[in-house]
């Protein structure tokens, strides 16, 4: 684990963040400047930099990663309307934290194509 890694620093409770989930594999937690009325960001606590470092014994995890998702958008009250389930990956994808995350978005209508 990178000791400079702010995901990393969350997941192991040294820096405070809003948590509304964790279990043994991810944590949960509202992303600190919210693009949509709900804006949670799901994160492995293992620490994986991009979708790219992904290993195949990764693979369930991120099947984890989704279900935990699809349970917190039924809690936030966004999944009857729909939501959104991003991953930027690298910088044309918009990825400024190098620590795989998953933003769950949604609380009012999103665009397409995302800018
Ligand atoms: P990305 O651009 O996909 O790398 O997204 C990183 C996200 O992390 C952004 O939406 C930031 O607002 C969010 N973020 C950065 N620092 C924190 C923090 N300390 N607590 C919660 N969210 C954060
Ligand atoms: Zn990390």
């Amino acid at each position: 684990m990178p000791t400079d890694c702010l995901f990393c620093k969350i997941s192991q409770g040294d820096i405070p963040a809003k948590i509304l989930y964790e279990d043994e594999l991810v944590v949960a937690f509202h992303d600190i400047a919210p693009q949509a009325p709900q804006h949670v960001l799901i994160i492995p606590r293992k620490h994986i930099a991009t979708t790219l470092d992904l290993k195949v014994e990764d693979e369930s995890l991120v099947g984890h990663i989704y279900l935990v998702a699809a349970r917190l958008a039924g809690e936030l009250g966004i999944s009857e309307e729909g939501f959104r389930l991003v991953n930027n990956c690298g910088l044309a994808g918009g990825q400024v934290v190098w620590h795989l995350h998953f933003h769950l978005l949604g609380g009012r209508q999103m665009g397409w194509p995302p800018g």
